[in-house]
């Protein structure tokens, strides 16, 4: 609008004005680019001295999405891919590995280093995979000798379900599946693998060979029965509207398109994606292994498949579940909502599912890269608070009430947490849990307090507001 304006000058005078003007904006808009880069390559470069190679490679990514040809940036982008790689390589996270070692490779295909670590890390992996591998030759060679043993039997199926649940989590969907139908041969009348072998098949969007391994489970297992039929029913929804559409996938994420958006927009959620795996992963050292399925709606689409059109933008369910009518209100509802559905993908994938709505909420709300500012929601949540809000029976009691007011207070108190105990505190939360220490516990001995304290403290910040 405004350079319409300077386009079409009434007067000479104004015209030199007009071109002094547009000038100085370029001039100014050039210096802010080269700032702003050379600040982010130092902060990249600082990160890399910290040993904080996922912030380091945050900051090339931003320099090379302007300038994408920089082979200086590229390089040291490389170099940051490489040293993630070592991290994961040492934690035996070989799919992530090979991952950055690809990428690195693609920042600097001069260097022949990444292509030599991927051969490594796939013979690493293929050791790892050999361990489950063996363990189910071993006790193959053991029920030959002693057909019919059923402690034989039972330590076979708790086998195949390692070999075939690691090689899922690593990213081998059809390895897992070739696994589990060596199991369902071995144990016929046992329905666990079916529900396995269902469930990887729901996972990748096949809902035919799904439904068909959930029949079967159901026939095996009464007991099984009625929640496969619930599960059946709701694939029928969604089967009638995404059967057929098309599909994307990258190493972490695999994109249905049932709405029609088109590859441009598939493709730039997925970069949205990427970004928000990789920003969670250094922050809080949480990550999902197995593809995340994203389905992207129609606005009817959405809410025939979920029955939230109106209240919710997108859904995590197992699925991230997208309200592109919704989404498209802007570039950053787009990324909020993407890295809000993906932080609760990356809590139920890394973590437990049992963790309370409040924290999911709370999480997912702080992770979305433009957040309204603290004092905004601050002041709504003194408000509410003076209205007679109670916090006294716990903060996730509000989710009965009021959807804002509870998503404000989860918002509020997680990011007190943070603030409180740091991002290494929630770090060393989420290393509690993935042990498999319950909630409770876990809460009292990272931070020294009950949930119950933790809430007293934080309802009087508020009365003080
Ligand atoms: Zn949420």
């Amino acid at each position: 609008m405004t350079i319409r304006i300077f386009h079409q000058p009434k007067t000479p005078r104004l015209r030199r004005l007009a071109a002094a003007l547009i000038c100085a904006l370029l001039f100014a808009s050039r210096f802010a680019l080269c700032a702003d880069t050379g600040l982010l390559e130092k902060e990249g470069d600082l990160w890399m001295k910290q040993e904080r190679p996922n912030e380091a490679l945050a900051c090339y990514g931003r320099i090379l999405d302007k300038s994408p040809k920089d082979a200086a940036i590229n390089k040291k982008a490389a170099r940051a891919c490489m040293k993630i790689a070592e991290a994961h390589i040492a934690k035996s996270e070989y799919a992530d590995a090979a991952f950055f070692l690809r990428k690195a490779a693609w920042h600097n295909p001069g260097d022949s280093a990444p292509g030599d670590a991927l051969e490594r890390v796939k013979k690493l992996d293929a050791a790892a995979t050999g361990t489950h591998e063996s363990a189910v030759e071993q006790l193959k060679q053991e029920y030959g000798k002693r057909p019919g043993d059923a402690a034989v039997a039972e330590k076979l199926c708790a086998a195949y379900r390692d070999w075939a649940v690691y090689s899922y989590r690593s990213g081998y969907a059809e390895r897992a599946l070739v696994i589990v139908n060596e199991w369902t041969a071995f144990a016929p009348k046992d329905a666990s693998p079916l529900i396995l072998a269902g469930s990887i098949h729901y996972q990748n969007g096949d809902f035919e060979r799904a439904a068909d391994c959930f029949s079967r489970a159901r026939r095996i297992d009464p007991k099984a029965a009625a929640m496969l039929k619930g599960i059946q029913e709701k694939m029928g929804r969604e089967r009638s509207i995404e059967q057929g559409s098309r599909s994307r996938a990258s190493g972490h994420f695999t994109i249905f398109d049932p709405s029609g958006a088109g590859a441009i927009y598939t493709a730039d959620v997925l970069a949205v994606l990427e970004r928000a795996r990789t920003a969670i992963m250094s922050s809080f050292d949480l990550r999902t292994d197995a593809p995340v399925p994203v389905i992207i709606y129609t606005g009817q689409q959405f809410d025939e498949t979920t029955g939230q059109a109106g209240r919710a933008a997108g859904l995590y369910d197992g699925k991230i579940r997208i309200n592109r009518s919704d989404v498209e209100q802007g570039r950053q509802r787009m990324e909020n909502v993407l890295y809000h559905e993906y932080a609760h993908a990356a809590l139920v994938h890394a973590v437990s599912p049992k963790i309370p709505r409040w924290f999911h909420e709370g999480f997912a709300q702080y992770n979305e890269p433009s957040q309204e500012k603290p004092e905004t929601y601050a002041g709504r949540m003194a408000d509410f608070l003076r209205k007679g809000t109670d916090l006294s029976r716990g903060i996730d009691s509000l989710f009965s009430g009021p959807p804002q007011l509870a998503y404000t207070a989860a918002r509020l108190f997680f990011r007190q947490l943070v603030n409180s105990y740091g991002a290494d505190g929630i770090r060393r939360l989420f290393a509690k849990l993935r042990k498999g220490t319950d909630w409770r516990t876990a809460v009292k001995q990272t931070f020294g307090k009950d949930q119950s304290e933790l809430e007293g403290e934080f309802a009087k910040t508020f009365r003080r507001l």
